[in-house]
């Protein structure tokens, strides 16, 4: 490798990380914990997107969700806790500030285990300076550092549509953690994890809420027993959802700094499949193909929304890293391309994370850190480690919560052919329920292939879901057959029983 030129102010590392959040910081520490010599540069909290504004407040806010249902069964089961008042009983900014608190904690938990293991911590903007890949400067202190080796774990960010008037009227999930009261009225769009987890954490909270999705369903690339449960029962517990939509317009016609947004939207309608409520709007209509241009689109105008969520989708986190300086290339969406080693296209240089857009989730970003300091600094034993994409396990922190690993059905059948695939299906309500008049549904699936019948995809909509799929992962990834899961004595009375008790 060649040498690095030295000035005198750079200091030297063996491992420079760019991005302390969830892959940086766990890549920074094992790297560390085999003795070399690390940096971490880091532009704002310690943590990253999940601790600050993704995973961490997300989950409070999903556990207070918990608790309110909590409480409206409570009376069911002879606890009289009376009616909830939520705008006299409940505070949004006391939640907010404990949620708050909680994220400083952790930040600082974050700083001391880097200084614990001497990770030289740098805060300020990272960009590379020439071409070599080796030199970074903080854009702020113009402080100067090389390295051996660089990783490049700066995240993502959300991503607004471009073709929307008054688009910036809109907040991302990032606003939806400054709220301090509930808004009345939320226009959420985007049928993936954020639109479906936030919208109906609002819902709860109170607010009247719309989701619009662009397709004919919300997290529609799900297996269809998920995406079918979940949008019935959002539109029973009174989410409207507005499928096969496109947002054209955001205008405020609010006064006195009071926002009161005017929405224009199109929707696709197939008047053979519409089904319109008393609105005008379609609230659960399956079109096989919404994007063929043969369907008509009809125009809505909808005032008042004072909250508009874009749930979009998120986009690389590479502005004025300098990349192409370096020559790291970018795949066509703007991610970092990357090798299975997460090596990018210039030597020295890696990345993990939500930066290369694969299976955008902390503990793949931990993962992947931590297997790529296992082999750079591991020694022999490591030499080959990588981390395995396949299989991984995720949740859905809606209610009920969704958790699936594998592949869906459709997968399935493109992969193995539909002759060699058969799925198993279990619908049931969870006991919790069984005094209650609302009743949201439970619904599993195992998918599996071959004639040994191997799992290849586990599927789960209901109370405990969230909990539940972490050990069936460990089942679908060990290659267990649907025979090993029937041969496992159930658990009684419990959701999960029903995953070893299918026919
Ligand atoms: P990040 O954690 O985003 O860290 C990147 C860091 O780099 C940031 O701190 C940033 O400030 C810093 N940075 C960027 N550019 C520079 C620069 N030039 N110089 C210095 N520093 C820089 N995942 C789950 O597994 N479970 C969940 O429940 C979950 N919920 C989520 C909820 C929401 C609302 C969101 C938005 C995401 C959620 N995620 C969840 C996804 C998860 O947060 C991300 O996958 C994870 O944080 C990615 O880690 P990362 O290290 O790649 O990036
Ligand atoms: P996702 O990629 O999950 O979903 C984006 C959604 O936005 C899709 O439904 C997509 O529609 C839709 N969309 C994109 N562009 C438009 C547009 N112009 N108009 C209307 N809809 C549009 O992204 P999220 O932002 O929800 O989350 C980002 C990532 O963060 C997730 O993929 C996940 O990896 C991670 N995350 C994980 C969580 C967890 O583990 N519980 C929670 C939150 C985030 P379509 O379906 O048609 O493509």
């Amino acid at each position: 490798m060649a040498p690095i030129p030295q000035t005198g102010t750079s200091k030297h590392y063996d491992f420079l990380v760019i991005g302390g959040g969830s892959g940086g910081i766990a890549s920074s520490r094992r790297a560390a914990s085999y003795g070399a010599k690390v940096a971490i540069i880091e532009k704002a909290r310690w943590g990253g997107t999940c601790v600050n504004v993704g995973c961490v407040p997300k989950k409070v806010m999903w556990n207070f969700n918990e608790i309110l249902e909590a409480v409206h069964d409570a009376e069911r089961y002879g606890l009289n806790v009376g009616n909830i008042d939520m705008q006299k009983q409940f505070s949004l900014k006391t939640l907010k500030e404990k949620r708050d608190a909680y994220i400083v904690r952790l930040n600082g938990i974050y700083e001391i285990n880097l200084t614990k293991q001497a990770i030289e911590q740098y805060k300020g903007t990272a960009t590379f300076v020439d071409d070599t890949g080796k030199r970074v400067c903080i854009e702020e202190t113009g402080e100067e550092i090389t390295a051996d080796k660089v990783l490049i774990a700066t995240g993502s960010k959300p991503e607004f549509p471009a073709d929307v008037i008054g688009a910036e009227l809109g907040v991302s999930s990032d606003g939806f953690f400054d709220l301090v009261d509930v808004p009345k009225k939320v226009g959420v769009v985007g049928g993936g994890y954020i639109g479906v987890e936030l919208s109906r954490v609002l819902l709860e909270l109170g607010a009247e809420v719309t989701l619009f999705v662009r397709g004919a369903d919300p997290l529609r690339n799900f297996d269809d027993i998920i995406y079918s449960t979940l949008h019935s029962e959002y539109s029973n517990r009174g989410l409207r959802i507005v499928c096969c939509s496109h947002i054209k317009s955001l205008v405020d016609k609010g006064k006195d700094g009071k926002k009161e947004l005017e929405l224009t939207y199109e929707q696709k309608s197939n008047t053979a499949d519409a089904r319109k409520d008393a609105n005008g709007h379609i609230p659960h209509v399956h079109i096989s193909n919404p994007s063929d241009p043969g369907v008509a689109a009809e125009t809505f105008v909808e005032p008042g929304y004072d909250l508009w969520i874009w749930a979009t989708g998120r986009t690389a986190n590479t502005e004025g890293l300098g990349l192409d300086r370096i020559g790291v290339e970018l795949k066509p969406d703007g991610f970092v391309k990357v090798d299975e080693y997460q090596n990018t296209t210039k030597d020295g240089v890696y990345a993990v994370g939500d930066i290369i857009g694969v299976a955008m989730l902390t503990p793949v970003a931990i993962a992947a850190g931590r297997r790529l300091a296992d082999r750079l600094f591991g020694g022999p034993s490591f030499a080959k480690a990588k981390l395995d994409y396949s299989n991984i396990p995720t949740v859905v922190f809606s209610h009920p919560p969704i958790g699936t690993v594998g592949l869906t059905e459709k997968e399935a059948v493109q992969k193995f052919g539909r002759g060699n695939v058969k799925a198993y299906t279990s619908r049931f309500t969870n006991m919790y329920y069984a005094f209650s008049e609302r009743k949201p549904p439970s619904a599993f699936k195992l998918v599996v292939a071959g004639p040994d019948e191997k799992v290849v995809g586990a599927h789960m909509i209901g109370k405990g879901a969230d909990e539940m799929t972490q050990g069936f992962a460990v089942a679908v990834k060990m290659g267990a057959t649907k025979e090993q899961l029937d041969s496992t004595i159930a658990i009684h009375p419990t959701a999960s029983e029903e995953m070893v008790l299918m026919r």
